[in-house]
């Protein structure tokens, strides 16, 4: 059996016919940059996620890179975030000169501390960056309580957690901005790179799409130094025809979450592997199951040799990254993302797995155990 980390042709599938019309119908308008078909996604959006403005970008990348420029972020600044994350949440605040300053994660959930934030806050402090990992929102009342207290604002990086919520509110209505991407592999992905802002405050959003096209309301005429990082209607289009069976693939992937929480306890491997915890309040939308195994590196080996495809997200924390070395941070700065990052491994979760399938992935790592 072949059961590989991800497969977007079972997605498609079943919703080919209506993509094609969508494309289609751009192509017969022959509009490709931003226009009536990004507004439209935007809006619908910003219906889905609960926040008042929604700005379609390039991106994740740019997502939070123009949510960073949107606040003034710039060298001299320090913005406060997690090592253990994709590459674009810490090189977006370095590419700005400014200094990402980390605390480490909880282990239960891999996100953000809050416990570390406040000891790290400096009159330099503009932000901080919490992720949400894996697809559940890090501990945001908490990281907001600081925040107010301290006069910074907040920015999740919410690529890996649209649709998921804490307490009722959704990833991006969380904090001051939110950064979504539609990179192919997200619960929400397009047919390419794409990226999304949401905000509640109507400056912001303004000056994020000001930003988006040179930093120009009209046209040749520049208030601020921008770049481009438009959202382009074909990936709109295809987004707003996936928008509509968001929440039944999110739904998909948490019922496989409940169904390997159910197998992996069945042939007790639960000495060797520890599954993902949802913290109490949220609803975790799984863009990853990651579980936390012994001989991971092993494991992943075997599991590659048998059909089953796994990735490690992510192996190098980013304290520990070459480009990152004029931070000055050693090995032992932040055991648990040091940790994380030898022991995660993410096994495939998307909706369209059979229970023949998680059966075997489950089969397949407990023989592996019996082996070792
Ligand atoms: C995917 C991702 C990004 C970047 O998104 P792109 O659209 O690939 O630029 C940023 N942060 C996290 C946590 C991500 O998973």
């Amino acid at each position: 059996m072949k059961v590989p980390l991800l497969d977007l042709r079972a997605q498609y599938q079943p919703i080919r016919a209506e993509v094609m019309a969508a494309i289609e119908a751009v192509c017969d308008e022959q509009g490709f940059i931003l226009g009536p078909r990004v507004v439209e996604l935007e809006q619908a959006l910003a219906r889905y996620i609960g926040a008042s403005h929604a700005v379609g970008v390039a991106s994740g990348s740019d997502a939070l890179l123009l949510s960073l420029m949107a606040l003034g972020v710039g060298p001299g600044d320090e913005v406060i975030t997690v090592p253990f994350t994709f590459f674009a949440t810490v090189g977006s605040i370095s590419r700005l000169g400014a200094k990402p300053v980390f605390v480490d994660i909880r282990p239960e959930t891999f996100n953000m501390d809050p416990s570390q934030i406040e000891g790290k806050v400096t009159a330099r402090t503009k932000a901080i960056l919490p992720v949400h990992l894996y697809g559940q929102c890090a501990e945001m009342e908490a990281i907001r309580e600081i925040a107010k207290r301290r006069g910074i604002r907040v920015i999740e990086d919410a690529c890996q957690a649209i649709g998921a919520s804490r307490n009722g509110v959704q990833a991006g209505a969380l904090g001051d901005l939110g950064c979504f991407s539609f990179f192919p592999s997200k619960n929400l992905g397009g047919f390419g790179d794409g990226g999304l802002v949401t905000t509640n405050e109507s400056r912001l959003s303004d000056t994020v799409a000001v930003l988006r096209v040179h930093g120009s309301r009209v046209r040749y005429v520049h208030e601020l130094v921008g770049m481009n990082s438009r959202l382009d209607a074909l990936q709109a289009a295809i987004l707003r025809v996936k928008l509509n069976h968001l929440d039944q693939w999110s739904e998909g992937r948490r019922r496989n979450a409940v169904r390997y929480e159910q197998l992996f306890r069945e042939t007790k491997l639960l000495e060797r592997v520890t599954l993902p915890r949802t913290d109490g309040g949220n609803r975790h939308v799984f863009n990853q199951f990651t579980i936390r195994a012994q001989k991971r590196d092993e494991l992943r080996a075997y599991l590659k040799d048998k059909g089953v495809g796994t990735e490690v997200y992510y192996p190098v924390p980013l304290h520990l990254q070459s480009c990152y070395q004029e931070l000055g941070y050693r090995k032992g700065a932040f055991p648990a993302s040091e940790r994380a990052a030898e022991e995660a491994l993410s096994l495939p979760i998307y909706a369209e797995l059979t229970d023949d399938h998680l059966s075997y992935v489950v089969k397949t790592t407990a023989s592996f155990y019996s082996r070792h």
